[in-house]
């Protein structure tokens, strides 16, 4: 048993090295390891991890259809154009399918899949045993390491496991297109706060106008979450954005950016305020600080499920369900029950 446990070992430690060497075949391989889970995945990490940190990593978020595949094919050109490699990973957590299946199928992508400085790989929730947010991050890190300078996450920005998903970026576009209803759809989904540039793609179209006045005037008004500075820190809920009412000078306005994506219009412009947020980030303190929140977030999700594994491992079969009964029956509180169960842990 050990000994296989050393043939896997050394098999993942020669996939880890043929992935650093540039094989996108083992880079593949390495993803789907990670996506898995399971020891193979830890001793993954645990030889990456060192390597990672090099990459910019920036979150495309919105509501399907507005583009959002269309603006992440058109920013990788933009970024292979400017000499960097660049790292795609697509989540889709309404999709079953992993490993690339859905993006066969998107034609827009098509066009980056000759390119050997591209990385494209799409992720589901199937897999994702750590949650969908700590399976894309560790992704992200699998492609940092192996030396991918941007990479681009993109998901659907309708609930919370999405927003989580695209936390892990350190720039964040949110996404919005006239034609699409009266409303705009961020607002309703409640992922403004996440932004820290706006993109209103489909400015060919008509209807641009009334979303962009539409969200500068949705940023005066939440101003306390869309303008924040390094210096004036005030825990949000959202993110550690400060309130603008002390803003410094150097705070950072949530920009909205009038971008045609099919046509590569304003994609330069954008691309250049995605390296001013960077820099702003840098300058502001804010990008070591965002950077310890995330591995703080990724240590307490990591734990807790560490520790309620342990603990299910230790209930006999139907405890589990007897404890859930007697709190619905008010014979037990939750908190007696947690406190008995983390004691069952403790004395373990
Ligand atoms: P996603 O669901 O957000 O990923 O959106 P897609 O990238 O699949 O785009 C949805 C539709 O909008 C597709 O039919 C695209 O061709 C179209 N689309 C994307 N960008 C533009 C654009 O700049 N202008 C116009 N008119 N249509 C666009």
């Amino acid at each position: 048993m050990s000994e296989l446990r050393d043939h896997d070992s050394v098999v993942t430690a020669q996939l880890v090295a043929k992935a650093l060497s540039g094989s996108r075949r083992a880079i593949a391989q390495v993803v789907s390891l990670v996506e898995n889970g399971g020891g193979a995945a830890r001793e993954v990490m645990c030889s990456l991890y060192p390597r990672t940190g090099r990459a910019q990593v920036i979150g495309i978020t919105g509501s399907p259809g507005t583009g959002k595949s269309t603006l992440v094919s058109a920013l990788a050109k933009a970024y292979r154009g400017r000499g960097f490699t660049v790292g795609v990973v697509a989540v889709d957590p309404t999709s079953p399918f992993s490993g690339g299946a859905i993006l066969g199928d998107r034609i827009r992508m098509r066009d980056l899949s000759g390119d050997p400085g591209v990385f494209i790989r799409s992720m589901a929730t199937r897999g994702a045993l750590g949650g969908l947010a700590a399976t894309t991050s560790d992704v992200v890190r699998v492609l940092d390491a192996v030396g991918y300078q941007v990479i681009l996450i993109e998901t659907v920005g309708v609930g919370q496991a999405e927003v989580d998903v695209v936390r892990v970026a350190h720039t964040v576009l949110v996404v919005e297109a006239p034609g699409l209803g009266d409303d705009i759809q961020t607002l309703k989904a409640g992922i403004m706060e996440i932004a820290d540039v706006f993109v209103v793609n489909k400015a060919d179209l008509p209807g641009t106008d009334a979303v962009v006045s539409a969200l500068r005037a949705a940023i005066s008004l939440g101003r306390g979450a869309l303008t924040y500075s390094g210096h004036h820190q005030l825990e949000m809920p959202a993110r550690s954005n400060p309130a603008a009412s002390g803003a410094s000078d150097d705070s950072w306005q949530v920009p909205v950016h009038e971008v045609a994506a099919l046509d590569h219009v304003g994609i330069d412009a954008l691309v250049e305020t995605i390296g001013a947020h960077a820099a702003y980030l840098h300058r502001s303190g804010l990008w070591q600080q965002r950077e310890k929140e995330r591995i703080e977030s990724d240590l307490t999700g990591r734990l807790k499920q560490l520790v309620i594994q342990c603990l299910m491992a230790q209930l006999k079969a139907g405890e589990w369900e007897t404890i859930l009964e007697s709190i619905a029956a008010r014979e037990l509180d939750p908190q007696t029950a947690a406190a008995r169960l983390m004691g069952r842990l403790t004395n373990a």
